[in-house]
């Protein structure tokens, strides 16, 4: 079977890192920074970056509309730290006209790990996965405040005593609150090519 072609969303952010890893695992790379760089690609990483900057370079670059016309035909994607804020529906503390996909049904709030913890690691038991812990790099990473009865759980970290969700997924949509590339632990991108093949049956 051919290689999984698998697009980068490329307009800001740490989309190298993420390019790197997929390559490192076998996939082929498109960086998408317009509408046309969609068309061969199987399956999307939504890096981390900024999600406000993220959702104004979305707008202004013509890629909103026929990337949320892909996802909700089911097009498998990644979605990590602003990543997981543009797939969520609801954006807690963004800007008024900051733009989501709605693709997974969670609320997540921008930057509310708390100020003292804006950035942190963690050792994570990622769900159905082999091997060791997952080692997780937060940086003012969202935080989950609700999740739909058809979000799956697959990792969450304590924090201020409370267990808050890192790793969800819903059907073909997959999102973290770090950022699984700069550790280079491959599992959350091969789970995403493991979609890819799924689909192409
Ligand atoms: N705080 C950023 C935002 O709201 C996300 C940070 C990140 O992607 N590392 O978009």
């Amino acid at each position: 079977m051919s290689r999984p072609t698998v697009g980068v969303l490329a307009l800001q952010g740490d989309s190298l890192e993420h390019a790197e890893l997929l390559r490192s695992i076998g996939a082929e790379v498109v960086e998408v920074r317009r509408p046309a760089e969609l068309d061969g690609v199987g399956a999307i990483v939504i890096p981390g970056g900024e999600s406000t900057t993220l959702s104004l370079l979305l707008g202004s670059s013509g890629l909103f509309e026929p990337l949320r016309a892909r996802l909700e035909e089911g097009m498998p994607a990644l979605g990590t730290c602003a990543g997981m804020i543009l797939l969520a529906r609801e954006i807690l503390d963004g800007r008024p006209d900051q733009l989501s996909f709605g693709v997974i049904d969670l609320s997540v709030r921008r930057n509310a790990f708390g100020r003292q913890l804006d950035s942190f690691e963690a050792d994570l038991d990622l769900a159905g996965a082999a091997g060791p812990p997952m080692h997780a790099v937060f940086i003012r990473a969202p935080v989950v405040e609700r999740a739909g009865p058809e979000v799956e759980v697959l990792a969450s970290v304590e924090r201020a005593g409370r267990s808050k969700p890192v790793v969800c997924r819903q059907g073909e949509v997959i999102v973290a609150a770090f950022h699984p590339e700069l550790s280079g632990d491959p599992r959350l991108h091969q789970m995403l090519l493991e979609r890819v093949q799924a689909r192409r049956g």
